[in-house]
């Protein structure tokens, strides 16, 4: 009795335990805030194995699983939209990757320094924001990128700088500035999908295109904006849905000295995995199971299911309504229509028929590729007639038309 009773209060007090340390390990997620969507995890990457991702212009995007997110924020550090970014992210105790403008983290050095200490990643995109990568001399491209590395990292101060994660302005890409990047140790970021924050369209409309075009790719990186007050607006929003679909939130660091990087397959930089795609093409038919001759067998109309007591097969609506149900499933009627009446045809001799004249074009020796249109004769009863005011066509009209035919026909 003694024995049962310590095990009832042993087990009592376990499950006391569990709940605390489930208690615990919640509140470690989002401190204040259990409805948080929260970071779930962290991978660690390599730039010079991945030099490039984002599905909307290369390859390989982040090695994600399905459902997972991870959110990217362009053009700042600026007051005060950043900083209300900021502010939302840390009550949903999110991890983001910023992608600072170098001359707009010197400006504001402070605010980069609490994107920095808040947790987040910064990767640069470039000192000014020239939109002209694409056509730039490579060496004003290395400046621009050198330049805003320099600035970000002067904003940061001591405490370490941006990493290596570069992302082009306005993503105007090139095959040589892809090499540049490259060849300088960065991870080029482009994006799988945007939400069209940089427009003038309402915040709803930034929800629904981010929600939309995830649900689409199921994973991936999301480009928003940091500086613009729609974004602002919407960012609640986006976090709320994408907790309520069971999306889930990444935060992407580079491997350094004393941080490897997160064992991945390369299969998983894909957006579909290759054998996805590899079974997904059609016929996926590679063997046939062949019977014999006489071996297979007809199917009887008890096959059919829909029979009554005496073996017959139901024909009727009455009897597939008292057929009894928990042998067959059927609705109360036949969805298909089982009759039609159709009214009857009309009688040819009420249509009116084109004339062929209508339609004749002369290819004949003496007239290569001349098309002739003749006038159509006059409509004398029925509703063509008041349907068709004007039969009368005069010379010139006939010659304007057999002009556009010719034009029309003109095989050279
Ligand atoms: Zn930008």
């Amino acid at each position: 009795m003694l024995g049962f009773r310590c095990l009832q209060v042993c087990l009592a007090t376990a499950a006391g335990l569990l709940v605390l340390v489930s208690g615990q390990a919640f509140a470690q997620v989002c401190p204040g805030h259990p409805d948080a969507i929260g970071t779930s995890r962290t991978i660690v990457v390599d730039p010079a194995e991945h030099p490039r991702v984002g599905t909307m212009q290369y390859e390989e995007t982040l090695p994600l699983r399905d459902h997972e997110v991870v959110l990217t924020f362009d053009d700042g550090p600026l007051p005060p939209n950043t900083e209300k970014i900021l502010d939302i992210l840390a009550s949903q105790c999110v991890k983001a990757t910023f992608f600072m403008i170098g001359e707009v983290a010197q400006a504001h050095p402070d605010l980069a320094k609490r994107v920095r200490d808040e947790g987040h990643t910064i990767g640069t995109h470039s000192q000014t924001h020239p939109l002209s990568f694409q056509r730039m001399p490579i060496d004003q491209v290395a400046k621009q990128v050198d330049d805003g590395i320099a600035s970000v990292t002067t904003a940061l101060g001591d405490q370490g700088g941006p990493a290596p994660f570069f992302r082009i302005p306005g993503l105007l890409r090139s095959p040589a500035v892809d090499d540049y990047l490259a060849g300088h140790h960065l991870m080029t970021w482009s994006a799988d999908f945007l939400a069209d924050d940089w427009r003038h369209i309402s915040s709803g409309r930034v929800v629904n295109l981010a929600m939309t075009r995830l649900e689409a790719k199921g994973k991936g990186i999301l480009l928003l904006h940091d500086i613009h007050e729609r974004t602002v607006a919407a960012l609640p929003t986006i976090l709320h849905d994408l907790k309520a679909r069971n999306f889930h939130i990444v935060q992407i660091v580079p491997a350094t000295a004393d941080r490897p990087k997160t064992p991945t397959d390369p299969s998983e930089w894909h957006m579909r995995p290759q054998a996805w795609l590899a079974t997904s093409r059609w016929p996926a038919v590679r063997s046939f199971a062949f019977a014999s001759e006489g071996a297979t067998e007809v199917a009887g109309v008890a096959d059919l299911g829909v029979v009554n007591d005496k073996g017959n097969v139901i024909v009727s609506d009455a009897e597939i309504r008292s057929a009894p149900r928990q042998k067959i499933p059927l609705p109360s009627a036949a969805p298909w229509p089982r009759e039609l009446s159709a009214p009857a045809p009309a009688s040819p001799s009420q249509l009116a028929a084109p004339a062929e004249q209508l339609f004749r074009i002369g290819f004949g020796p003496d007239q290569p590729q001349k098309a002739v249109i003749s006038p159509p004769p006059p409509i004398s009863s029925g509703r063509a007639e008041s349907a068709s005011p004007s039969t009368d066509y005069t010379t010139s009209d006939r010659e304007a038309m057999n002009e556009l035919v010719r034009d029309t026909l003109a095989v050279h």
